[in-house]
């Protein structure tokens, strides 16, 4: 029936998968059922004795400084002009505006024509071709040839698995679940587009890089490194999560669906540090390296550091018997961060006040927080801004009572900076054309000070070609005999 079998061939190194929301059903919930599955994974990943890091089957980065090749492949012989115009028609096909392409029409038409004639990505392989906006904006000159190269290997598969997908990274192969097509559109591409995300992080600046910590030190290393057992592997799984959730959220769907302790933590970090340095981390082959520096800063000795990622991680994948049980907040490193970056008067400050609530409940149900914070005050503040999210969330339901919202109290959660915007996003029920009930995002900017709705608009869940669900549904209905 499947190809995919879980053994020792497939080590699940970097286990991880997208939880996914039903419409109405409670977030917390279906967090907890994909955190014990990751945990399941990770944990024999353990004990088949290869680490959370796999050793890669990549023959190494040799080929990552080879360049541009620009008089040879799909656009040989072509004019500049010819490139930009094929370019062009080609993007538009797919709905995605010139202006995303960034100017690299060339590089465009060799992504296209490496995912086209990848026979490993089914009828799918047009959704490859929708995330080449971000890898555009991020990727550098020299790491491109490296890229395309590990496109040709990049495969997708349905299984019969019990939660939403999982990236291989040995395999480069992305599995998604022949069960999740009876869910909603926004459910399905969202599930895909997450778990395509780690292969952008994994390979847009090169192979990704681990931390090794001795006990003193962090070195740096190639994921495709042999682990011995030696050092202890330090990681930053929590933003490689928050990164994918966070990316197909900026880019695609204007909303996360998951790992919203970590997607909040990033996105209050972008709004302490900008953009740029939040962007300059995740996009880095050496984020965990990235971050590592960002803690220092902070005068975290080594100690503290590995134990902040270590929490983090465990927090993410709600995994406190592979990582131990948390000592620190999320929190209370956001509030260094301010401290640092900007001044002591956080607690004053409306937007990161809302920012640091909606991270104090951020923990799924079945594991919260439960130490003492190091800034006591932001116990009083959790407690100040509940009330006030509750007042929000009731005069928003007035304003736009055309919407059925969830029952859930404490809507708009999810949070994250558009061309430097903060926008909060809360899945709606809206009335179509033919009265029938349709699930809508209903975004806002707020101004958190004086309680007034900026901006408001209802968009679509996910803004897919008709013809990409249609491949999609197919895909999945052929697989689930
Ligand atoms: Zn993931």
């Amino acid at each position: 029936m499947k190809e995919w079998r879980r053994g020792a061939g497939e080590r699940q190194a970097d286990a991880r998968q997208a939880g996914a929301r039903l419409a109405r059903t409670k977030l917390t919930s279906a967090r907890q059922t994909s955190a014990k599955l990751v945990g399941a994974l990770l944990a024999s990943a353990m004990l088949a004795g290869t680490g959370i890091f796999a050793t890669g089957v990549l023959t190494g980065c040799a080929s990552k400084n080879k360049g541009d090749k620009s008089d040879s492949g799909v656009t040989a012989g072509l004019s500049k002009e010819e490139i930009e115009s094929l370019a062009s028609t080609k993007a538009e096909q797919l709905g995605i505006p010139k202006d995303k392409l960034h100017e690299q029409y060339k590089f465009f038409l060799e992504y296209v024509d490496q995912v086209e004639k990848n026979p490993k990505l089914g009828n799918l392989r047009d959704f490859v071709i929708l995330l080449f906006p971000d890898v555009a904006e991020h990727i550098k000159d020299e790491n491109k040839a490296f890229y395309l190269e590990q496109l040709s290997r990049l495969q997708f598969e349905v299984g019969d698995i019990d939660f939403g997908g999982q990236y291989y990274s040995e395999s480069d192969k992305v599995i998604f679940s022949s069960n999740y097509y009876k869910w909603t559109e926004h459910d399905n591409s969202f599930i895909l587009f997450h778990e395509t995300y780690h292969f952008v992080d994994r390979y847009i600046d090169g192979l990704e890089q681990s931390a090794l910590y001795d006990g003193q030190n962090f070195t740096y290393i190639d994921e495709d490194f042999t682990y011995t057992g030696q050092d202890e592997p330090v990681r930053c799984y929590f933003a490689e999560e928050g990164m994918a959730d966070l990316g197909v959220a900026k880019t695609l769907s204007n909303f996360f669906d998951s790992y919203y302790a970590t997607c909040n933590f990033l996105t209050t970090m972008e709004y302490i540090y900008g953009e740029d340095v939040v962007e300059d981390m995740l996009y880095d082959r050496n984020t965990t390296g990235k971050f590592i520096e960002i803690l220092r800063d902070l005068g975290y000795d080594n100690e503290r550091i590995k134990q902040t990622i270590t929490d983090f991680n465990a927090y993410t994948y709600d995994m406190w018997d592979m990582f131990g049980e948390p000592v620190g907040s999320f929190e209370d490193v956001l509030v260094d961060m301010y401290e640092k970056k900007i001044g002591p008067d956080w607690a004053k400050d409306p937007q990161f006040r809302y920012l640091l609530y909606n991270q104090t409940r951020a923990y799924t149900e079945a594991r919260p927080f439960t130490g003492k914070y190091l800034h006591h005050e932001i116990d009083d503040l959790a407690k100040e801004e509940l009330v006030k999210m509750q007042n929000r969330c009731a005069a928003i339901n007035q304003k736009y009572d055309v919407f059925q919202q969830d029952e859930d109290p404490e809507n708009y959660h999810t949070a994250f900076f558009q061309d430097g915007q903060l926008w909060i996003s809360e899945l709606v029920w809206a009335y179509d054309d033919q009265n029938e009930d349709v699930l809508k995002l209903q975004m806002l900017r707020y101004d958190f000070g004086s309680e007034k709705i900026v901006e408001q608009k209802t968009v679509d869940t996910i803004q897919l070609p008709g013809k990409m669900h249609e491949d999609y549904l197919a895909n999945c209905e052929t697989d689930d005999a």
